[in-house]
């Protein structure tokens, strides 16, 4: 889990859990995306700690299309990279069924998610 409220921003891996290669690239693309970005930006959209402790809280809706973005953006990138895998070694940098279990997640826990909103991912653009 990358957390860019983190100071440092900070990637988390789980201890017990079996961190694969594509687990840890997925959120180091969130980390890039956090970089390519900024803070500010990337943080965009969710509840924040003030510094005076209190704490603003954000619509369900917003922080589902900023999860939406930045979900999305990883899925392009993994899909990019496993692409260029096969263009270069003739063979993917992960499993199909990987690949199949990130596609999944992206529209099971975002797409769909952000469609039953009625928010019109086709307008949602990263920029
Ligand atoms: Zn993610």
């Amino acid at each position: 889990m990358f957390r860019g409220t983190d100071i440092p921003p900070t990637i988390w891996i789980r201890r017990g859990r079996r961190t694969t290669d594509l687990v840890l690239f997925h959120e180091t693309m969130h980390f890039e995306d956090f970089l390519r970005r900024g803070k500010e930006n990337y943080l965009r959209g969710g509840t924040r700690r003030l510094k005076n402790g209190r704490i603003v809280e954000v619509p369900k809706r917003d922080e589902l299309i900023r999860s939406y973005l930045r979900e999305k953006y990883v899925l392009e990138k993994v899909l990019e990279e496993q692409a260029n895998w096969v263009e270069k070694f003739g063979k993917g940098r992960w499993a199909d069924e990987e690949i199949e279990a990130s596609i999944n997640y992206f529209y099971n826990d975002y797409y769909f998610k952000c469609l039953k909103a009625n928010i019109d991912v086709t307008k949602l653009i990263l920029k």
